[in-house]
C-alpha cells in the first residue's frame, strides 16, 4: 500500500515556454540540493487543482522535487532576469533566491508557474545567500492563502519544505523552501529589464509573450500593445482597490513586484491593518512611508507610468505620439481604481444603487474610524451585524449623527435589512490574518514544530465571510501594546 503510494506519478505536466524565449530573459539554473528536507505544509486543495497528487507529494519522490534536490521530469529550471525600481531608485535584479522550475498545465488548461523561492544561489543573487528562513516563508503560506480566500488575485503556495540545513540573518535560523504558484512572474520589473538592455525586437517578443499568456483576446487587436497596457492598468486598478477595502498593506510595491497578471506578488513585509489609519506602514525599511496604506494607490499609478516608459516604443515609432498615448492610457487608472474602490465601500456599507452623497458618507465614517482609532475589520462586522452600543467609536455622538444618516439612506432602499446584512457580510471579511495570530502560529511552528495552531488559522483565513462561531476568537483585535507591528523582508 505504501510502497504503491509512493510509487504514484506526482503529475508533473510541465511545458517551459519562457524558457524558449531569448536567452537573455533568464538563466538555465538547477536548484541547489538540501541536507535533510521535511515538509512542513502541503496545500492539498491547490495540488488537485494543478493535477498533481498530494499523496505522492508528501513521499519521499515529491519532496524532493519541492526541496529541488531532484528535478521532476519534465522541469527546465530557469532563474528569470529582470530589473526594477526599488523605492524610486532602477537597478538591476532576477532571481536572486528563487528557480522557475517550470509551468505546469493543470487539468483545466491552464498554465502556473511553479517556482521555488529559497533555492540557492543564482547569477541574480549579488551578495545573497538564495535561501530563505522558515519563519517568512510560512507567513508567505499563510498570507497568500488568507488573500486567495478573501477573493483577491494572488499567487498562491503549494508547500513549504524545511531544508534540514541552517540560514544566517540577524540570528541562525532555520532554512526553507516555498512553492510559489503564479498565473506568471512577469513583472512590471521584467518590462523595465528588456527594454533597458534588450533593444526593441526582445520588447517585441516580450509584449506577444504577455498578451498570449495573459490576454489572448487582445492579441488580435490593431494596437495590441496598447490593449496589453490597458489590461495591465485595469488589473492593478481593481487589485488595489481590492487590498484597501480589506486593510492590506503591501510594503514593498518595487516595480519588480508588481505582477503583469494582475496577481498580489511577494508577501515579504506586507500586513493587514488592525486600527484604521492611512498612514500606516509596517515595514521596517520603510522609513518614509512610500508605501504606506494610504499611499498604496497612487504608487500603483507611478509603477504604471514606469511600465509605459518602458512599453513606449512598442506603442509608435514617433515618441511624441508614443508618449500621447501612453497619457491618454494611463489616465484612465485614476478613474478605474475610484469606480472598484467606491462600488466596493458601497458593498461593504449595503448601499445599493448609487446616491450623490454615498462619498460624503463614506469619507465621513472612514475619517471617525481614523479620529477614534477604531479596528478597520471589526467595525465593518459590527456595521454587518449588530452595532454594539457604547464602545470605543461606536459610544461616540459623532458616530451616532453617521449611524443615522447611514440609517437613513439604508431606509431608502427596498430591501429588507436582513438581506442588507446578509449582503454586508458576504463583503466584510469577519477574519483577516491578524498580525499577532500569525505570529503566534510562527512561533508555535518554527520554536515548537507544533503546525497545529497553523493549520486551525489556515482553516479559519480559508472562509474569511463565514461569519461561524470558531472565527469569533479570531476576530479580536491585538491586546493593546506600546510597540507598533513591524514587519521585515525576510531575505
Ligand atoms: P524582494 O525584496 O524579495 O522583492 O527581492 C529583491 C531582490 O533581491 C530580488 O532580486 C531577489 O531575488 C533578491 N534577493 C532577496 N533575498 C535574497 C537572498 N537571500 N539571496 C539572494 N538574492 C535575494
Ligand atoms: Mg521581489
Amino acid at each position: 500500500m505504501t510502497e504503491n503510494k509512493a510509487m504514484t506519478d506526482a503529475g508533473w505536466k510541465f511545458d517551459n515556454s519562457y524558457a524558449r524565449l531569448p536567452q537573455s530573459f533568464s538563466t538555465r539554473v538547477d536548484p541547489t540540493p538540501v541536507r535533510s528536507p521535511s515538509l512542513a505544509v502541503l496545500n492539498g486543495p491547490l495540488a488537485e487543482a494543478l493535477g498533481l497528487n498530494a499523496e505522492a507529494l508528501r513521499g519521499e519522490e515529491g519532496i524532493a522535487a519541492l526541496a529541488g534536490n531532484r528535478a521532476p521530469s519534465g522541469a527546465e529550471p530557469i532563474a528569470q532576469a529582470y530589473a526594477g525600481h526599488q523605492f524610486g531608485h532602477f537597478t538591476m535584479l532576477g532571481d536572486g533566491r528563487a528557480i522557475l522550475l517550470g509551468e505546469q498545465i493543470a487539468p483545466s488548461g491552464a498554465r502556473f508557474d511553479i517556482q521555488l523561492k529559497g533555492s540557492g544561489r543564482t547569477p541574480y543573487s549579488r551578495g545573497g545567500d538564495g535561501r530563505a528562513a522558515l519563519g517568512p516563508m510560512l507567513r508567505e503560506y499563510i498570507i497568500s492563502e488568507a488573500m486567495h480566500g478573501l477573493g483577491i488575485p494572488t499567487t498562491r503556495s503549494l508547500a513549504v519544505v524545511a531544508t534540514g540545513e541552517p540560514v544566517y540573518r540577524e540570528t541562525e535560523l532555520p532554512g526553507a523552501i516555498l512553492t510559489r504558484v503564479a498565473a506568471s512572474h512577469l513583472r512590471i520589473g521584467t518590462f523595465q529589464y528588456v527594454s533597458a538592455w534588450q533593444g526593441a525586437e526582445a520588447l517585441r517578443t516580450l509584449a506577444d509573450y504577455a498578451l498570449a499568456r495573459h490576454d489572448p483576446d487582445a492579441a488580435a487587436e490593431d494596437d495590441r500593445y496598447l490593449a496589453l497596457f490597458r489590461r495591465v492598468i485595469a488589473r492593478q486598478a481593481e487589485l488595489i482597490a481590492r487590498w484597501q477595502l480589506v486593510g492590506f498593506v503591501h510594503g514593498v510595491m518595487n516595480t519588480d513586484n508588481m505582477s503583469i497578471a494582475g496577481e498580489t506578488i511577494d508577501y515579504g513585509p506586507c500586513a493587514f491593518l488592525d486600527v484604521y489609519d492611512p498612514a500606516t506602514v509596517f515595514s521596517s525599511i520603510d522609513a518614509h512611508g512610500r508605501y504606506a496604506y494610504g499611499n498604496q494607490p497612487h504608487i500603483g499609478g507611478w509603477n504604471l507610468a514606469r511600465l509605459a516608459e518602458a512599453m513606449l516604443p512598442l506603442f509608435d515609432p514617433d515618441e511624441e505620439r508614443a508618449i500621447g498615448l501612453a497619457e491618454e492610457a494611463l489616465s484612465a487608472y485614476s478613474e478605474l481604481y475610484r469606480g472598484h474602490w467606491l462600488s466596493g465601500m458601497r458593498a461593504k456599507l449595503g448601499l445599493l444603487g448609487e446616491e450623490a452623497d454615498d462619498e460624503t458618507l463614506i469619507a465621513e465614517l472612514l475619517e471617525l474610524m481614523q479620529r477614534h482609532r477604531a479596528d478597520y475589520t471589526n467595525t465593518f462586522v459590527a456595521l454587518s451585524s449588530e452595532v454594539p452600543a457604547g464602545i470605543g467609536l461606536f459610544s461616540t455622538t459623532d458616530f451616532a449623527r453617521w449611524q443615522a444618516s447611514w440609517e437613513e439612506r439604508l431606509a431608502r432602499q427596498s430591501a429588507s435589512r436582513e438581506d442588507v446584512r446578509r449582503a454586508m457580510r458576504a463583503r466584510n471579511p469577519s477574519v483577516i490574518p491578524r498580525n499577532h495570530r500569525v505570529e503566534e502560529a510562527l512561533r508555535a511552528a518554527v520554536e515548537e514544530d507544533d503546525y497545529g495552531v497553523m493549520h486551525r488559522l489556515l482553516g479559519v483565513l480559508a472562509v474569511p465571510y463565514a461569519y461561524s462561531p470558531e472565527q469569533a476568537e479570531y476576530a479580536a483585535p491585538p491586546p493593546s501594546s506600546d510597540r507598533p507591528y513591524r514587519t521585515f523582508c525576510g531575505t
